[in-house]
């Protein structure tokens, strides 16, 4: 069987022999000083129509490759084994291609999963007693910018719905509610307790129990800091800095009075909401299903108005799951206030 010899003693393009099967050992004839190689010392891997057989000798690396089909007649490459040096090569290409572009990706990966981590840290760093400094600086800047109603019936549910779901469960804050004069459907919660109304959604409910359902979503908004987390989100590091330093109220205060017109919440915190304040209607002893009701009608109405509680994304699935986590709740008497007289309340003395 001819084939053709590489290495020691042999020219680089290498040079003609013949090769024959002995026993265990192969006999490489016109390769001077290279008569035979046990079998098991050789390497062979196969390029295209030959086989490639490699192995190491006293005077260096050695190599011959013959006609692939002969070679296998003689049972040489039929337990084609990884070349040593071919699986170095491999080695060193996998490796080349995590460091290029595995490894960035991981530290893309754990720079995005742990800047989640990084945010909620910072979060639940802050004291209550600064997270409530920095809402008494936010709240005359937002204050400014609304056109609050005060003094009326509708006034006087939403401050006692209110009390009520905050006294169902412990909490540092001190809660105060407004009602805004804004047609709207909305309501959004801020640090350390000021939740706003608007109007629109109090003309929007079908009930107290409706107007409760979003308080007491808006009660676990504050209770679970989502403002506050996003506002920590958007400052970053410098919010980690305001913190370090004490100063988060005043630092934080103008940055985050613009901040918190545009902030929206996530998909998860929303859900942390809702079922928060499940808990927390059932706990206060009023009626779950006007939360599920109101944000039903919210899902219904959404697409035609763009604006309809905007920060709150409605959808039927979310309030099919409310509906299904309510299903075996025992009904409550419904909360004795007069609904028609409390909207009526919202229309200016002058219109009635
Ligand atoms: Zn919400």
């Amino acid at each position: 069987m001819s084939g053709r010899g590489f290495g020691p003693g042999l020219p680089t393009e290498g040079a003609p022999v013949l090769l024959r099967r002995n026993g265990d050992d192969l006999v490489i004839d016109g390769w001077p000083a290279m008569p035979v190689v046990a079998v098991t010392h050789l390497a062979a891997s196969r390029r295209g129509e030959s086989l490639l057989l490699e192995w190491d000798d006293a005077a260096g690396r050695c190599a011959v490759t013959l006609d692939a089909a002969q070679a296998e007649k003689v049972g040489l490459g039929g337990t084609a084994k990884q070349p040593r040096h071919d699986r170095a090569t491999r080695l060193w290409l996998w490796g080349t291609l995590f460091l290029l572009i595995g490894l960035p990706l991981l530290l893309l990966a754990l720079a995005v999963g742990f800047r989640g981590v990084f945010i909620d840290g910072v979060t639940a760093w802050i004291p209550v007693e600064q997270e409530k400094q920095l809402a008494d600086q936010l709240w005359p800047m937002q204050k400014a910018q609304l056109k609050l109603i005060e003094g009326t019936a509708a006034n006087k549910a939403v401050t006692e719905i209110g009390a009520r779901l905050v006294a169902a469960k412990p909490s540092p804050y001190t809660y105060r509610f407004h009602v805004a004069e804004d047609r709207t459907v909305n309501a959004f919660a801020m640090p350390a307790g000021y939740i706003v109304v608007h109007r629109g959604l109090i003309e929007k409910a079908a009930s107290a129990e409706e107007l409760a359902g979003v308080l007491a979503h808006e009660i676990e908004h504050v209770e679970g800091r989502h403002a506050l987390r996003g506002m920590v989100q958007a400052l970053g590091f410098h919010a980690l800095w305001l913190t370090l330093t004490g100063d988060l109220g005043g630092g934080l205060a103008g940055e985050g009075a613009r901040q918190l017109a545009g902030l929206h919440f996530s998909r998860e915190q929303e859900t942390a909401a809702d079922q928060g304040g499940l808990a927390r209607l059932l706990k206060a002893g009023i009626d779950p299903r006007g939360m599920a009701s109101f944000f039903d009608k919210l899902a219904q109405e959404q697409a035609a108005m763009p604006d309809l509680l905007s920060s709150h994304p409605a959808s039927s699935e979310r309030s099919a799951r409310l509906l299904a986590l309510m299903a075996n709740v025992p009904r409550q008497p419904p909360l004795a206030y007069d609904w028609l007289a409390i909207r009526a309340s919202l229309i200016p003395r002058d219109k009635r």
